[in-house]
């Protein structure tokens, strides 16, 4: 059993993996990561995206022209201004490190392509079909691995220890032999957002109530509760990004790429209720309005040919598929009466040019190309945005902005970094910067107060 440790770093996703690996980099040789599943990875595996980074050597191979600042402006405005500039110009100035970093420890991020809310190709990816999210976690695991840093696992941190003057002096924690503290100076708070916590979600953002979660099961906002406890200060903490269209019993998330190459929404009466390409926060309410808080995503074979993300979806079994629209009804459960006079409606509607029933500006296809397809959709939360206040040095605050000594955060815990609403591409880019800067500095503040 760990009686002490130089570093605590709680929570073992791509932050607080970066953070402890960046340390004992730096020369730290007692870190300790403490992780509450069975296993590493938090929401970072479930990451598909890939890192945005400015000024990189991939970009420069590549000929793209692109700059910190248009990075810089490019998350502020996607953001809707509400971000820390002082954290996003952190994260702009640190990016084209951070994917050297993450090939130099043996992942690969040297594809480079274009993604929504970016004004040039800044999405750094790995250059075969993995996923950015578990290509990042192998990487890191290895890596923790060959450095010999132990990664506790089902144990989980309760609090966070501090003396009568606010320095942080251990933390509690618990596993399957019950409760123990660790003894140390530094902590840094890497248990990531709370989207799996609806309690929670409910207290600071009372809308999103029986929204479901693309989150996975750990993310329940435990390192804001113990922070709070310590006085921290929140940013942001009721900016939460959510995603209409969700399969619920998969968590799959239908890409919005589906309703904007023609899909369109019905509900269980075989009825459409929204313009489809609304803004996500207009469609998701709209669906919950609907009987039993749900809504099928319908299209054609056209749609289908149009965007491959379809086959992975037909192929995970979440999509219905049938010869007819009368089939498509009797396979899902819609009305079939309602289904079928919908689709006539919304092919002669889209003949006409316009969507004379909900404002649609965009009817890409009538929807009459055989054979059909059905998904069941539900909004759900999708990344917490706000969180634990920081500074540019990762050292969390307190609302008045004094330091808590010691205490050191990176990742979804925080707030600030994306504003009122975060680019993909941006969260892995967050946790690979300030998990590293916050590994650097415990480390640093460990040495000069040892
Ligand atoms: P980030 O992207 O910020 O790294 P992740 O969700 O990927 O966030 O990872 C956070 C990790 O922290 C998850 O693996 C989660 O299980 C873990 N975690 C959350 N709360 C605790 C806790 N109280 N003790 C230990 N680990 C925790």
């Amino acid at each position: 059993e760990v009686k002490s440790a130089d570093i605590v770093v709680i929570g073992a996703g791509g932050a607080g993996m970066s953070a402890a690996i960046e340390a004992a980099q730096k020369g730290a040789t007692n870190v300790v990561i403490l992780e509450k599943m069975p296993i590493t990875g938090g929401n970072t595996v479930r990451a598909t995206g890939g890192l945005n980074a400015s000024e990189t050597q991939y970009q420069k191979r590549d000929g793209i022209e692109d700059s910190n600042d248009l990075f810089y402006e490019d998350t502020m405005k996607g953001g809707k201004n509400l971000n820390d500039p002082e954290l996003v110009r952190t994260l702009v100035e640190n990016s084209a490190a951070a994917v050297d970093w993450v090939n130099e420890i043996g992942g690969d991020l040297s594809v480079v392509a274009q993604f929504g809310g970016a004004s040039v190709k800044r999405i750094h990816r790995p250059s075969d079909t993995s996923a950015v999210g578990p290509m990042l976690v192998k990487t890191l695991n290895a890596k923790l691995d060959e450095l010999g840093i132990p990664v506790l696992l089902e144990t989980k941190a309760t609090k966070i220890i501090a003396d009568k003057d606010g320095n942080i002096t251990g933390v509690e924690a618990e596993d399957e032999n019950g409760e123990f503290v660790i003894n140390t100076k530094a902590v840094i708070l890497a248990t990531g957002g709370f989207g799996a916590n609806p309690d929670m979600v409910v207290k600071y953002a009372p809308q999103l109530a029986g929204f479901i979660t693309t989150n996975h099961s750990g993310a329940t906002g435990d390192g804001i509760e113990m922070a709070l406890e310590l006085g921290a200060g929140l940013t942001d903490i009721e900016q939460i990004q959510t995603h209409p269209t969700v399969n619920p019993n998969t968590a799959t998330m239908y890409t919005e790429g589906v309703r904007g190459n023609g899909a369109i929404l019905v509900n269980d009466e075989g009825n459409r209720f929204v313009n489809e390409l609304e803004t996500r926060d207009v469609v998701s309410a709209s669906i919950l309005a609907q009987p039993n808080e749900e809504s099928w995503l319908v299209f054609d074979t056209a749609v289908r040919e149009s965007l491959s993300a379809i086959e992975k979806y037909i192929n995970e079994g979440i999509i219905v598929e049938a010869n007819t629209i009368e089939e498509l009804a009797e396979k899902t459960g819609i009305n079939k009466e309602n289904l079928v006079a919908t689709m006539n409606k919304y092919a002669s509607m889209q003949e006409a040019g316009e969507d004379s029933e909900f404002g649609r500006k965009s009817m890409e296809v009538p929807l009459t190309k055989a054979p059909f397809f059905a998904g069941l959709a539900k909004p759900a939360i999708h990344h917490t945005m706000g969180g634990v206040k920081i500074n540019k040095e990762t050292q969390v605050l307190k609302e008045d902005g004094s330091v808590i000594p010691g205490l050191y955060a990176a990742g979804e815990v925080v707030g600030g970094v994306h504003g009122g609403n975060r680019l993909g591409g941006n969260a892995v880019a967050d946790i690979v910067v300030f998990g590293r800067i916050s590994g650097d500095n415990a480390n640093g503040y460990v040495l000069a107060n040892g």
